[in-house]
């Protein structure tokens, strides 16, 4: 089966949001420190980007959470697989996530940062899929809604590739 990348977001396209994103950011956080988490590996292209569109003091931190492995469907069970190095307690946290598919990742994030003692916790996310959703999260910021299909680029994979696109893209199988 031969596979091809469709262009869903162009490059031009993304960064021009993130840029948007960014300020908006930088305007609702005035006057305070924002930390923000990626989350691994998916947001980490994301993240770098949207840290140098904030014009206000950014401290950065990782998280690597299950994701679907080889397949695209997710199992729905969320563990850990790196934790933050940095504590929380009293820090306006922003969690910077490369998709909201069924919600089940954020929502376990949220409380999850909640518990270690955040000021306050905000997501962040480059795409949306609200088509899929199974719980009720909904990302502060988005980017982009899209359709229900499997994405790659920016970040995102298939079984690990495709990671490095400068675009967003949907896998298809001809
Ligand atoms: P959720 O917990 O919201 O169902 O899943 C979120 C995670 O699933 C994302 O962080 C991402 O790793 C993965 N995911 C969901 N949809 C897609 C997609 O279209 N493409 C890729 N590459 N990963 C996806």
């Amino acid at each position: 089966m031969a596979e091809r990348i469709e262009v869903l977001l162009s490059e031009e396209e993304v960064n021009a949001r993130i840029r948007e994103m960014g300020e908006q950011i930088s305007k609702d956080y005035a006057g305070k420190n924002i930390h923000l988490i990626c989350i691994l590996k998916g947001a980490s292209f994301f993240m770098c980007e949207l840290a140098k569109r904030i014009d206000i003091p950014v401290s950065i931190d990782f998280m690597s959470v299950s994701s679907y492995g080889e397949s695209t469907e997710s199992s729905g069970e969320i563990k850990i697989k790196k934790d933050l190095e940095e504590p929380l307690e009293g820090k306006h946290v922003l969690i910077v996530e490369d998709i909201v598919d069924t919600g089940k990742t954020l929502q376990y994030l949220m409380g999850l940062m909640k518990e270690r003692g955040a000021e306050d916790v905000k997501l962040c996310a480059l795409l949306d899929k609200p088509d899929r959703r199974l719980v009720d999260v909904k990302a502060d910021y988005t980017g982009f809604q899209i359709p229900d299909e499997f994405v790659v680029g920016y970040g995102l994979d298939y079984a690990q590739r495709h990671r490095n696109l400068p675009y967003i893209g949907v896998v298809k199988f001809d």
